[in-house]
């Protein structure tokens, strides 16, 4: 059965801490909404309780199954939010039915931030620990591969340079899922740098994803400019995700974006 996806923003606005927040999609939002308070100033969101809201008929609203992206107007594990996370995780524990998928910057705050109970992790969480440049992989990759989380991912966004990520991919990464920047600002992200982390990952047989081009894309010495509603589709085109057990085609049979 397919499965189904559901959006669970309990917060709202973040603050910026390394060169990958510098045209965050959370303050673009805002500005183009004309949003009147600063998206610096983090606010619980109406649906906070979504996870546990309930039909009429009494049935949780979002279906059992379901994957629920976390947080993604804001950093689940960001500082101002640590009063309302404890209510957070009660809810994601009470819908061990469901899968939850945030991403974070703050990794290195993750062991003061689990629950109590958590000990090796729930096995209802994905955690994607973001990086987006050499320096910031080498700084969080590290903690991350220490910590007792059941389902991790790496997520190289926006990828700002050339990384090298081979000392990290382990068997306990369940996936590498790359993207370059979107927005008016974005800064150049080149085709090479996504097969580099691509043949890195083949070579640990780690699963790999071009999630999306971003918005300025170096190919072949052409500069492509994306628009946000290709950005995803013009990823998947270039065909060159990796599943493990899949063939392992040369890059140059793939790299049709
Ligand atoms: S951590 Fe994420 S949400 Fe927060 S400012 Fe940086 S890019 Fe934006």
């Amino acid at each position: 059965m397919k499965p189904t996806y559901a959006d669970w923003n309990p917060w709202h606005g973040c603050t910026k801490i390394s060169p990958g927040c510098k045209y965050c999609y959370v303050y673009r939002q805002d500005e183009m909404y004309g949003s009147d308070k600063s998206s610096s100033e983090v606010s619980l969101n109406a649906d906070f309780n979504l996870p546990v809201k309930r039909k009429r008929d009494k049935s949780y609203k979002i279906p059992s199954g379901t994957v629920v992206f976390t947080c993604f107007t804001s950093d689940f594990l960001v500082e101002q939010a640590d009063e309302w996370r404890t209510e957070a995780w009660a809810m994601i524990r009470e819908r061990r039915d469901l899968t939850f998928f945030f991403f974070t910057k703050r990794i290195d705050r993750f062991a003061e931030c689990v629950p109590g109970d958590w000990s090796g992790g729930y096995d209802n969480v994905i955690v994607g620990c973001t990086v987006e440049n050499q320096t910031m992989a080498d700084y969080r990759l590290p903690i991350f591969k220490q910590l007792s989380i059941k389902h991790k991912a790496i997520i190289v966004a926006p990828l700002l340079e050339q990384v090298d990520l081979t000392v990290y991919l382990d068997s306990t990464i369940e996936e590498v899922s790359v993207s370059g920047e979107s927005g008016a600002e974005a800064r150049i992200c080149d085709y090479r740098w996504i097969l580099a982390l691509r043949r890195q990952c083949i070579e640990k047989n780690i699963p790999f994803r071009f999630h999306q081009t971003g918005a300025k894309l170096l190919k072949d010495g052409q500069l492509y400019r994306i628009r946000r509603k290709f950005q995803i589709s013009q990823a998947y085109k270039a065909n060159i995700n990796y599943r493990i057990g899949e063939d392992r085609k040369p890059v140059k049979e793939r790299e049709n974006i």
